[in-house]
C-alpha cells in the first residue's frame, strides 16, 4: 500500500515541490560521472588537473551523480563539495599512522556484513555500493566483498540479533544502505521488526543528499510499515550541499515519520573555518535536520591531504558554541578502537 497521493498532486510540506518519478534515482544512480575526465570537464576545470585526477581514480573510483555535481561551482577546484569528490595523485603519498583500517572494524565484525562495536546496537553492512565516493571515506579500503552476505547468510547475522536481547537498535550502513534496492531493503526492515526486542532502526545515507529523488513513495512505503522507530543519520559537510530538492526529500521523510540527524566530518577545504560551520548547522535546521556529530578525521590511508588536528577541531567548536544556540552545535568526537563509545572531545 502506497501511503502518498500521486507525485504530482501533494506533497507532504504543502509546497509545490513535485514527488519524485518512482524509481527513477537508480537511473540517475547508473548515470553517475565515473570518469575523471568527464568529472574535470563537467566543472570546467583546468586540464592540468587531469593528470593528478586519473592516478587518484586508479586508487578508489570517482563516482559522482550529475544532481551532486549541479550544486558545484564551476571552474572552482577549491569548490568545497567538489574537493570533497575529485582525486588527487596525493592519494598515493603515504603518511606515518595513515592506515587501511583507521577504526579496527575488522575485530569487530561478528558476522558476515554485522559489525558489532557497542552496547545495544549493531551495525549491518546493507550495501557495498555508494552513491558518490567520497576521498576522504573511512571505510575506502573496507573489505565489502567479504562482507556482503547471501540470503542464507542474512538469515545467520538475523539469528545473532535474534539471540542477544540486549540489542535495542539496529544500524543499515554500508557503503550506503539506501543504494539497495527497496525490495531488498523492505525484506530486511520486515525482518528486522519482527525482532521483537529491536526498538529502532538507524540509517546511515549520504543518498537522499546526492540524490534527493531516492527519497520517493516505493522508499517511504517500507519505511513507514516498520513498528520501530526510525532514525536517519545524513552525513552533510557543507551547507551548499543543501538545496531545494533536498529539504523537499527531508521534508517526505519527515512526513514519514523518520527523525532526520547529520553527521559531519571535519575536513582540511571543505569546512574547516568556523563561518563554513555555521552556515551548515543553520541550514541542517532549515531542513529539518539537527547537528548530531562532527568526527574528528580518521587517519585513513590516502587522505591525509584532509586531515585537521584535533586541536584545531577543539579550538572551532569552543568559536561556534559563541555563535549557535546549544541544540545547534554537533558534538565533536573521535572514534578510538576499543573503546565502548565515541570519545567526545
Ligand atoms: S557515502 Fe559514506 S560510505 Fe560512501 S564513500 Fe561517502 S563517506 Fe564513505
Amino acid at each position: 500500500m502506497l501511503l502518498h497521493c500521486s507525485p504530482s498532486n501533494c506533497s507532504p510540506d504543502g509546497s509545490d515541490a513535485p514527488w519524485p518519478e518512482p524509481g527513477s534515482w537508480r537511473r540517475q544512480l547508473a548515470g553517475a560521472i565515473r570518469d575523471p575526465r568527464d568529472l574535470c570537464q563537467r566543472l570546467g576545470l583546468d586540464p592540468a588537473y587531469m593528470a593528478g585526477a586519473l592516478e587518484g581514480h586508479e586508487l578508489f573510483e570517482v563516482r559522482v551523480p550529475e544532481a551532486f555535481a549541479a550544486r558545484m561551482r564551476t571552474g572552482d577546484p577549491m569548490d568545497p563539495l567538489l574537493r570533497q569528490v575529485l582525486p588527487l595523485a596525493s592519494e598515493a603519498d603515504t603518511s606515518p599512522g595513515f592506515v587501511t583500517d583507521p577504526l579496527e572494524e575488522a575485530q569487530h565484525t561478528a558476522r558476515r556484513g554485522l559489525i558489532h562495536k557497542y552496547a545495544g546496537r549493531v551495525l549491518l553492512i546493507a550495501s557495498p555500493a555508494c552513491a558518490v565516493n567520497c576521498r576522504y571515506c573511512f571505510r575506502r579500503h573496507f573489505p565489502y566483498d567479504d562482507n556482503a552476505p547471501s540470503r542464507s547468510q542474512w538469515e545467520d547475522t538475523l539469528n545473532y540479533l535474534r539471540d542477544d536481547s540486549s540489542l535495542r537498535e539496529a544500524i543499515l550502513s554500508g557503503g550506503d544502505p539506501l543504494a539497495a534496492s527497496d525490495r531488498q531493503l523492505a525484506w530486511l526492515v520486515e525482518k528486522l521488526d519482527s525482532i521483537r526486542h529491536l526498538k529502532r532502526l538507524r540509517l546511515h545515507t549520504r543518498l537522499p543528499v546526492v540524490i534527493p529523488d531516492r527519497v520517493d513513495a516505493i522508499m517511504l512505503d517500507w519505511l513507514a510499515s516498520t513498528r520501530l522507530q526510525k532514525v536517519m543519520v545524513l552525513h552533510i559537510n557543507h551547507a551548499n550541499e543543501i538545496d531545494d530538492a533536498v529539504i523537499a526529500a527531508c521534508a517526505r521523510l519527515k512526513a514519514a515519520g523518520v527523525t532526520l540527524l547529520n553527521q559531519s566530518v571535519i575536513l582540511r577545504g571543505v569546512n574547516d573555518d568556523v563561518d563554513s560551520l555555521e552556515a551548515l548547522s543553520e541550514r541542517l535546521f532549515e531542513a529539518g535536520v539537527l547537528p548530531y556529530y562532527l568526527h574528528a578525521f580518521d587517519p585513513v590511508a590516502g587522505a591525509a591531504h584532509f586531515a585537521v588536528s584535533d586541536e584545531t577541531a577543539e579550538a572551532l567548536i569552543a568559536e561556534l558554541r559563541t555563535r549557535l544556540p546549544g541544540f545547534l552545535m554537533p558534538t565533536l568526537a573521535r572514534e578510538i578502537p576499543g573503546e565502548a563509545s565515541k570519545t567526545p572531545l
